[in-house]
């Protein structure tokens, strides 16, 4: 496979073959060894690139790599996905678990429109990837269901929509309570002034690339 010669370990370039995925596309090909090498980065790329990909596989590639350090309690979270919509949201955490499948990581979903009541039961234990909408994971810091002082790794999603849709006070909220010391992927269609400003307080020496 392909995907072999840019780093990512057997078990999840595995997985990608079995869904007939041998080829990565131009941004898997850019993205995928700097998200491996632990830099921050600032992606441009619309839908339909394989950015989900882009950023999944390498992602579970590092935390598979590494174990989580042992004081890591019930709740804590290692990579956070903030995505703008529930739709999006399911179709992140599915391609989570497709690449994700010949590993033993846990993902969650949180997303708004549902009950909240069974995500703080599958809060109780420790989650590797979180797929979260900005509105309901506050709720969730609010209720102190989750925590987010271990997020090795951020993900920012279709990040010039959920500035569209007015996420920004949201998105400021939770980074403030992440701790400094994590890596940074920002992934956006369009580059506005405001997503610049955002970028440029997030990343630091970000890898650009871009499609
Ligand atoms: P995305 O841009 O993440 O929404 O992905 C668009 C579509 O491309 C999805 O249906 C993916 O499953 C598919 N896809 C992702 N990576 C590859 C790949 N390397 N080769 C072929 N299709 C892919």
């Amino acid at each position: 496979s392909d995907f072999a010669s840019l780093g990512l370990s057997e078990p999840i370039w595995r997985a990608a073959a079995e869904r007939g995925y041998t080829t990565p596309t131009p941004i898997q090909a850019q993205a995928i060894p700097a998200v491996l090498s632990g830099v921050d980065l600032l992606a441009g790329a619309q839908t339909g690139t394989g950015k989900t990909a882009a950023f999944a596989m390498p992602i579970l590639h590092q935390l598979a790599a590494t174990a989580a350090t042992a004081f890591h309690g019930p709740s804590s979270v290692r990579a956070l996905i903030l995505v703008p919509t529930r739709e999006l949201a399911a179709q992140v955490e599915e391609s989570v678990q497709l690449y994700g499948k010949n590993l033993s990581l846990r993902s969650l979903i949180l997303i708004g429109g549902v009950k909240i009541n069974p995500q703080m039961q599958k809060l109780r234990r420790s989650v590797d990837v979180l797929v979260a909408t900005p509105g309901r994971l506050l709720d969730h810091i609010q209720q102190r269901s989750v925590d987010l002082s271990h997020v090795e790794i951020l993900v920012l999603d279709e990040a010039d929509r959920m500035l569209d849709m007015g996420f920004i006070r949201d998105i400021r909220r939770i980074l403030a309570i992440l701790p400094k010391k994590r890596q940074n992927l920002l992934f956006s269609a369009t580059f506005s002034p405001e997503i610049r400003t955002l970028a440029d307080g997030l990343l630091h020496n970000p890898v650009s690339v871009e499609v």
